[in-house]
């Protein structure tokens, strides 16, 4: 079967290391399968966009070497879809009306948030012409899967989240339906991404199974993190990596992925790196968790 991964930005910012070093690893892990490799861009959160992020990151893979099959998939044209998926999940959702202040009184903190007390799945008679989310309803029978990268992976849904929401009070969709509505469109069984949403795959792996949607594999790499130790992110205001040194970037984002990848000057350009990096990707060599800084080209400060 074609391996087919796809890196799926949101354009809340520009390009850091960080993403970089996403879109590095599930590129080569798709190409050295000589499979598919998609774009996405999760411009579903229209509050939280930047205007012009989105050409700056599809202008910035371009520049370092990356190239994409088939034409670049926006979420927000994709709205009629997830609403077909809410539709079908309809005998497990119901409406939910409670505040965030609610949610933070009745419910209880837990390693992921807030966890949901299940309040309006009780109480399902209320006004409806309040605005409300839509949540799925969870079980709880712990929902498990192996990541290439951290091993095996267990989440029980109820406990740990309670039910979540998949489509926001103010209307937006959420996350975890879109992911796996697109996932599957784009036909893709290799999803390759950044450890903070390691915690997001169950979710996601039960809303695949009650759409009766293929499970993709999944891999986990590690975040990269600042002097001060915070994960590289557009919201702490991580650095856009410029294209400038490219292959020295390049170079930084697979030693960070443990590759034992040649020094920058071996490389006379982007291709003869990317050859390399096709030819030598070793999943198998990714660590659990990078320890070491990095300032916007990877390299500690
Ligand atoms: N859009 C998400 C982000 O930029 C990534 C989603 C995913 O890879 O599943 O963090």
């Amino acid at each position: 079967m074609l391996t087919t991964g796809r890196f799926a930005p949101s354009p809340t910012g520009s390009l850091h290391f960080g993403s970089l070093v996403a879109a590095t690893a599930s590129y080569l892990a798709v190409r050295q399968q000589g499979g598919k490799w998609l774009l996405r861009i999760e411009d579903l959160d229209k509050p939280r966009e930047q205007p012009g992020a989105a050409n700056h990151i599809i202008q910035t893979l371009h520049a370092y070497g990356f190239e994409w099959d088939d034409e670049i998939l926006f979420q927000n044209q994709r709205i009629p879809a997830y609403h077909e998926a809410l539709a079908y999940l309809q005998a497990h959702t119901y409406p939910c009306y409670c505040s965030r202040k609610h949610i933070q009184q009745q419910g209880h903190a837990g390693e992921y948030g807030w966890v949901y007390p299940g309040t309006c799945r009780q109480q399902p008679h209320v006004p409806s012409k309040h605005q409300h989310a839509i949540r799925v309803r969870t079980h709880d029978q712990p929902i498990c899967f192996t990541d290439a990268v951290r091993g095996e992976y267990c989440q029980d849904l109820q406990s740990e989240l309670g039910d979540f929401v998949i489509l926001r009070a103010d209307g937006l969709f959420a996350y975890q339906l879109a992911v796996v509505v697109d996932d599957a469109f784009q036909g893709i069984n290799q999803v390759v991404r950044g450890a903070d949403l390691l915690d997001n795959t169950p979710r996601q792996i039960y809303l695949q199974q009650l759409l009766g949607l293929p499970q993709p594999a999944y891999a986990h790499i590690p975040l990269a993190a600042n002097a001060q130790g915070q994960k590289l992110s557009k919201q702490n205001l991580a650095p856009a990596i410029d294209t400038h040194s490219r292959v020295k970037t390049l170079v930084a984002c697979l030693h960070f992925l443990g590759q034992p990848c040649p020094a920058a000057h071996e490389f006379p350009d982007t291709t003869t790196l990317w050859d390399w990096g096709i030819a030598n990707w070793n999943m198998a060599l990714v660590p659990k968790i990078h320890t070491q800084p990095c300032n916007k080209n990877g390299l500690t400060p």
